[in-house]
């Protein structure tokens, strides 16, 4: 019987633990491993509260986790707790799918004033991550800033001009919730580097922002090329750029505006103490499409600043790791050591995209250690009884299913579940 670890429990690892199983047919034992007590990462912490639907894909995960070969094993930090060097010694193979949970730096001057705040640590917070619970994001202002022409920063955009009402059904945290419906912000300007065709915003999220209730989206025809040129471009983005010219149509008659600002390049964050504006250099696109500033500057007001440009890995003592992500070839690290997802591809693809990469690995997995061949190795066993000694108390399925139907009985009326944003809490209602 073969031992795998799967390190990280959000879409790559468990697409890549689908994938093993299936590969062995009940042969192998997949142990998933995760930081916290609890599973799904990004599905949890990263997709946004009113995306339901995305969010039920863990449902799917949850199947994965019942069957017999898959277990899940929460509360253990891999580089803190255990090594990977360690892990090897249990598992026939170790597969790293610890996603890219950290903000990429905007590398200008004034990024670290109160006030400014990465997309991880923002999303974290409304998400209910223990690590931004307290995040505390101003927003007493009434103009913020979104940086970044992406889906995470139009999932910024779009939370942080919600209305209470339009929260019901999601599963935002309470004390984000009650932050948000008390904020003073009327204006979100969301800065994009370069122009309307070379957004990475597709068209189910941008169309979002022409209903909402409160707030309407507002855009300068001028930033838009010809008509004609719309053509050229690929479907999806064609249709966001639809999307885009319409915002242009409407009458900004809501209380909240959510502006698109294109062809605008942050190169200063000032304020007296605290983020109050964003200096901006107006670009134009050089012949490689890239944003080339004109020397144009002008002024952005914002007390809150979100950076959503983009996510970065974890690295981990002893794997070799550059550009945000784990060095690998087609996802093989070393002998016996692979990643998968963000981590191993760096943090571009939907949910979906994993799939595709969990099953590329586990074939090489299984090419190189044939299902029914010999396994030595002490798995989950060796694991547990050296997390003992060191004094780690790992939880189980059965303990995630506990604080999730705890989750679920202290619910607000309307909402899926009212998370747990500490890890204290998670434990103490397993008793610990
Ligand atoms: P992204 O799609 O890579 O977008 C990052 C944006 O930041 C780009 O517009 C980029 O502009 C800009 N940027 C990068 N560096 C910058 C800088 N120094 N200054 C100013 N702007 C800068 O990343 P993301 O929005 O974090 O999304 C990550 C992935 O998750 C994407 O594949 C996304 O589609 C997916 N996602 C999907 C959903 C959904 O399906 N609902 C929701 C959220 C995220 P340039 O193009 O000029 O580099």
């Amino acid at each position: 019987m073969r031992q795998f670890a799967v390190v990280g429990s959000g879409p790559a690892g468990f697409y890549t633990a689908e994938a093993l199983e299936k590969a062995y047919g009940g042969q192998a034992r997949i142990d998933i491993l995760d930081r916290f007590p609890v599973p799904y990462g990004l599905i949890r912490f990263g997709v946004a509260p009113d995306h339901q639907s995305l969010k039920a894909v863990a449902k799917r995960y949850d199947k994965v986790a019942e069957s017999a070969g898959v277990d899940f094993i929460g509360n253990v930090t891999i580089g803190r707790d255990i090594s990977v060097s360690e892990l090897l010694d249990f598992y026939d193979a170790v597969i790293l799918a610890t996603g890219a949970p950290h903000d990429r730096k905007l590398g200008i001057p004034g990024e670290d004033l109160p006030g400014v705040v990465g997309s991880a640590e923002f999303v974290g917070w409304y998400n209910g991550h223990p690590d931004f619970a307290d995040l505390d994001p101003p927003l007493g202002g009434t103009h913020a800033a979104v940086i970044g022409a992406g889906n995470v920063a139009l999932d910024c955009a779009r939370i942080l001009s919600k209305t209470r009402h339009e929260f019901e059904g999601s599963d935002i945290v309470g004390h984000a919730l009650e932050a948000l419906d008390q904020s003073a912000i009327r204006t979100v300007t969301i800065l994009g580097r370069r122009g309307p065709h070379q957004v990475a915003m597709t068209p189910k999220e941008l169309g979002e922002l022409g209903h909402l209730e409160a707030a309407v989206p507002v855009i300068e025809p001028a930033d838009f090329p010809p008509q004609e040129a719309d053509e050229a471009l690929e479907p999806g983005l064609r249709k966001s750029v639809t999307l885009l010219r319409g915002f242009a149509d409407l009458e900004a008659t809501k209380a909240k505006r959510i502006v698109f600002d294109f062809f605008a390049k942050p190169v200063a964050i000032e304020g007296d103490g605290k983020a109050e504006r964003i200096v901006v250099e107006r670009t134009m696109l050089d012949e490689s499409g890239a944003a080339r500033g004109t020397g144009e500057t002008y002024a952005v007001p914002a007390s809150l600043v979100v950076s959503a440009i983009g996510y970065a890995s974890s690295p981990i003592a002893d794997v070799p790791f550059e550009g945000g992500k784990f060095v690998n070839d087609r996802g093989r690290i070393a002998e016996r050591l692979y990643a998968v997802g963000w981590a191993r591809r760096g943090p571009t693809g939907t949910i979906g995209t994993n799939r595709p990469d969990g099953y590329e690995v586990a074939d090489q997995v299984a090419a190189s250690m044939p299902p029914g061949s010999p396994s030595d190795r002490a798995g989950a066993e060796g694991l547990k009884r050296l997390l003992d000694q060191r004094g780690v108390m790992p939880t189980d399925y059965d303990d995630w299913r506990k604080i999730e139907q705890t989750e679920t009985g202290q619910a607000r009326p309307g909402s899926p579940r009212e998370k747990f944003v500490r890890v204290e809490d998670w434990l103490r209602t397993l008793g610990r």
